[in-house]
This record gives C-alpha cells, structure tokens and sequence, in this order.
C-alpha cells in the first residue's frame, strides 16, 4: 500500500499530520508529504482515515481498499 500527496491541492492544514504522524510530515514549505514508500500494514487504517479528512481531497491511496472519501 502506497499513499501520496498531490502538491497542487495540499494547502498544509496538517490534518494528516495529526491523524497519522507515521505517514505525513509537513515540509519546511508547510505542506504535507509522504515519509514512507511502502505504507506498514499497521498505519493502513489512519492513512485510510487522513486521506477522508484530508478537505483537501489531496491525499491519494493505492494498493488498498479505496479511501473512504
Ligand atoms: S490534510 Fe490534506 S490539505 Fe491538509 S496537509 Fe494533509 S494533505 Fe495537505
């Protein structure tokens, strides 16, 4: 499982930050990126969980069951 973040639609609220800090990071820029290639199983439902808070609608998830948006 492997999640992005598109660049043109993250406007850094950091809500993904919160809701899984193992996954997304806010760059020095103040918008969110992936910290992992491979998304560890554990982490699969808080990614699901900040890719349907993200209001954004930027967070991208593959390899799984579709996001719940
Ligand atoms: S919640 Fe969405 S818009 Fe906010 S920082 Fe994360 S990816 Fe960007």
């Amino acid at each position: 499982m492997r999640a992005s973040v598109d660049p043109d639609l993250c406007a850094g609220h950091g809500v993904c930050v919160v809701t899984c800090p193992g996954v997304f990071a806010l760059t020095d820029d103040g918008y969110s990126e992936v910290t992992v290639a491979e998304i560890p199983a554990d982490l699969a439902g808080p990614v699901r969980r900040a890719a349907g808070q993200c209001p954004e609608r930027a967070i991208t998830v593959d390899g799984g069951p579709a996001a719940a948006r």
